[in-house]
This record gives C-alpha cells, structure tokens and sequence, in this order.
C-alpha cells in the first residue's frame, strides 16, 4: 500500500512518506477503544459494543462530533499486533462485537490484524459511507455487520458540509454493494450479520432527509434504518450558522412521520435527549 488510493480522495501518496487528505500515515492511530453502551440495541447490546475510535478521517465534515480524532487526528499509534490484541482484550471483556469506528484509511491494516487475530465475535464496519467499491470489496470478507451513514444526497449540501460534492454518488453505490452483501441475521437481540443505515437528522436540512428516505425505501429490504436525533453544535460552524443549533422536535418528526408513510418497518429512532455532548467519549490517548 505504498501508494494510497484506499478512498475515494485517491490521494495516491506514499503514507509511510506523507499524510494524505485523512490527516494520517501508515501507522494506525486510535483515540479510545472500550465498551462502548450507546450504539443501537442489537449492537451494543447489555455488555457494550467494543468500540476502537481510530483516528483521522476521509470525509471531515465540518459539524463532527469527533472532531478531534477526525480533523485534528488525535490519538496514539499502534502496531498491528497491537491492533490485533485490543480486538482479543475487547472480546476478553465482553463486548458483544469489533466496531471499527471510521476504519476506511486504515482498511490494510485492519485486515493485516484480522489475520493475526479473528475473534469470535461480529466484526462492525462503523463508516461515514464515503467508501470505493474496492476497498469495500477487499474488507467485505472480514466483516459481519456494516454500520453505515448516509449523510447526504445533493452536491451542493455535501459540498457544504464536507468539501465534497460527489458524496451521494460515491455513497449510493457502497450502501447497495454493502446491503447486496449482507443479509440481516438476528439473534438473541443482537445483530450478528446485516446493515444498518444511519442517517443524522441536521437542522434546516429536512428536504435532504426526505430524499434519503426515498432513496433507502427501495432497496432496504429487511435491513435496518437508524434516523438520528443526537446532532449537537460541534466543530467551527461559522461558515455554516444553520447548524449552530439542534434539530427541532417538528424537523425530527417530519422526518420520522415521513418514515413511517413509507412503510419501514426495521426502524431505530431516538429520543429528543440523545443530543448532548455528554455522549461523546472522553478520549485515552
Ligand atoms: S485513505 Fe487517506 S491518503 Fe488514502 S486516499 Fe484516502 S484520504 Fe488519501
């Protein structure tokens, strides 16, 4: 992987040598890895999903909440054994699965430590969705859940938002690659194969979140549908002062009702409570 093209940014720059447009090198780095209690029900489960926050991302919207991983890569650097014995220390405790949080840049070296060490629980591929079909491909094998955003379906908006225009048409073709791939298997409450597709409610952004909806009520299937109300003034937004503000009660249930019209079925929604920066991690490293 000398020359990396891993997402759709192709930087195709040597990473041992240079940081490409995810704001990292080669090396893996990660800001937490724990049990982590608040992703959807059947995958956190009652113990906590093994959660490892890696840091530096491809997409950097402008609002994360993870801001300091994602744009200012925040973290510690570990070797692949090392990567590899958090994923055994993580399955020790109890975690009911592997969720790789924003694994895309490091997806090399995610699988480099699958091979050293699989554990026997689901292994999550936690991604914003701004993902090439090959790089999909090679790490598909590897994983059991995908746990995937879709952020936003016009240009202009994505462009707005994260400096790149042709989101939903990179994200369109991963989530049908990862829905064609994953059938949903549930057991016990928990998610041991499938899809869930998260979409972030954001505020003035109504029409996008219906068109999303749109999209989704036709190729979803018997996967699942996360419309999230947790988004949280975050990052600098001066350029962007819609978004110094939650969601209104009447903007998520908009979205929700709308939902709901359309008829799906395997449907996680959240409670108006969910948006407070007391959800987001304090970070280790
Ligand atoms: S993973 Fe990083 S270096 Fe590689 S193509 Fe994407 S942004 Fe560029």
């Amino acid at each position: 992987m000398s020359y990396c093209n891993q997402c759709p940014n192709r930087c195709n720059i040597d990473r041992d040598l240079n940081i490409g447009g995810c704001g990292v090198k080669n090396k893996v780095k990660i800001a937490k890895y724990y049990l982590h209690p608040y992703e959807e029900p059947m995958i956190s489960g009652c113990n906590g999903s093994g959660c490892v926050f890696f840091s530096g991302c491809s997409l950097k919207c402008t609002f994360c909440q993870n801001y300091e991983l994602s744009h200012e890569a925040r973290g510690k650097e570990f070797t692949v054994n090392q990567l590899a014995e958090i994923f055994k220390q993580l399955e020790n405790d109890g975690a009911h699965n592997i969720n790789l949080v924003n694994p895309t840049h490091y997806t090399e070296q995610i699988i480099n430590a699958l091979e050293i060490y699989r554990p026997n629980i689901p292994i999550v591929w936690n991604t914003h969705g701004y993902e090439t079909l090959e790089t999909l491909k090679k790490a598909d094998p590897y994983i059991d859940v995908y746990l995937t955003d879709l952020k936003y379906f016009s240009p202009n908006r994505s462009f707005r938002y994260a400096k790149k225009a042709n989101y939903f048409e990179v994200a369109e073709k991963a989530v049908k690659f990862m829905l064609a791939s994953k059938k949903p298997v549930i057991e016990d409450g928990l998610m041991k194969k499938g899809v869930i597709v998260r979409h972030l409610v954001l505020p003035q952004n109504v029409d996008e979140s219906v068109k999303i909806l749109h999209f989704l009520k036709d190729i979803l299937g018997n996967n699942y549908l996360s419309i999230m109300a947790q988004y949280t003034p975050f990052g600098f937004l001066d350029d962007t002062p819609e978004l110094k503000r939650k969601i209104t009660k009447r903007e998520y249930k908009t979205v929700t009702d709308y939902a709901l019209s359309l008829g799906f079925e395997n449907l996680f929604l959240q409670d108006e409570d969910s948006c407070d920066t007391s959800f987001i991690p304090k970070w280790d490293f």
